[in-house]
């Protein structure tokens, strides 16, 4: 069966087949942030305009798209596409809070009510491999990011401290993860506010501008051999009967062995 998938934030007027996400965001003018604002020049990659090939095409260049990119790269893959909507890091991967430290979204008493301990530990251990890959890009890329290699304090709101005794004897005992600790006085110092009431301190996490750091990471793999178009938004994607992929853009084409979707929110 011949299976066509169309991207919604890039094509009207389709009777889709297949719809990928339904986020029409993308299409929206682009968000002035102070990143931008402070970004190093650059020179934009150009658009896709012909029909190429390659072994991997990469949709989105946000940190996972660059980051499956670098991967691919490093283990020899050395035909990889990175297609681009707008410019590299204009998803959220270029305008974020810029905090690199271990652990996910989820609390980490829930992910391990969620998965069990044993699978607790080793997703934590995963998270802080990523930390220390973010920190060999910038050393092995030389990326000036404005690395600041402060820690991170985690500032209680409330007037409980057992919420950060409890998190601090969690973070020991189940992931070996040793938190500093502000008291009170001290952390109402530091920041300035009475809002808080003691703060724990995370060492080994920093804080980095999060648009030069994927601007660096993009200079960095593309001197590796990766392609990267920017202003190439996919809008289908289809197969050949021999199982190729073929990824559309408005003004060129992609012909693949293997896709790899990072638009995240958009798709
Ligand atoms: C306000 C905010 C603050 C945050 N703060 C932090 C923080 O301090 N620390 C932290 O670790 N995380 C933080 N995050 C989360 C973090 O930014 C994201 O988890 C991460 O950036 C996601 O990366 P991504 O590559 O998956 O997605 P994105 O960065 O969104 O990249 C997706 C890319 O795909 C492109 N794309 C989409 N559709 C198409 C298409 N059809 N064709 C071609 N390209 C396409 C988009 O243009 C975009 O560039 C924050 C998030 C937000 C929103």
């Amino acid at each position: 069966m011949h299976t066509e998938y169309y991207i919604q934030g890039y094509h009207a007027n389709v009777t889709f087949q297949n719809v990928i996400g339904g986020s029409n965001i993308i299409n929206q003018p682009k968000i002035e942030t102070y990143y931008r604002a402070t970004a190093l020049p650059r020179t934009t990659s150009s658009a896709l305009t012909n029909h190429e090939h390659a072994q991997v095409c990469v949709i989105g260049a946000g940190f996972a798209g660059l980051s499956a990119a670098k991967g691919l790269a490093e283990r020899g893959i050395d035909d990889v596409v990175v297609l681009e909507a707008e410019e590299i890091g204009h998803g959220c991967s270029g305008r974020n809070g810029g905090f690199v430290f271990s652990g996910f979204n989820l609390d980490e008493a829930d992910l391990i009510n969620q998965v069990g301990l044993e699978h607790a530990k080793t997703l934590y251990l995963h998270s802080e491999t990523a930390v220390n890959m973010v920190r060999n890009n910038i050393d092995n890329f030389q990326i000036e990011c404005e690395v600041n290699n402060s820690g991170i304090m985690l500032a209680n709101w409330f007037d409980r401290p057992e919420i950060l005794r409890n998190y601090k004897t969690l973070m020991a005992e189940a992931f070996d993860v040793t938190l500093g600790e502000y008291g009170l006085d001290e952390c109402r110092s530091l920041l300035k506010s009475k809002r808080y009431y003691g703060a724990l301190h995370e060492h080994g996490a920093f804080h980095f501008h999060p648009l030069k750091y994927i601007h660096g990471l993009a200079d960095g793999i593309k001197s590796r051999g990766v392609r990267i178009y920017e202003n190439s938004p996919v809008i289908r994607l289809s197969r050949t009967k021999g199982g190729m992929h073929i990824v559309d853009t408005p003004n060129g084409a992609i012909t693949a062995k293997m896709i790899i979707m990072a638009g995240s929110a958009y798709m």
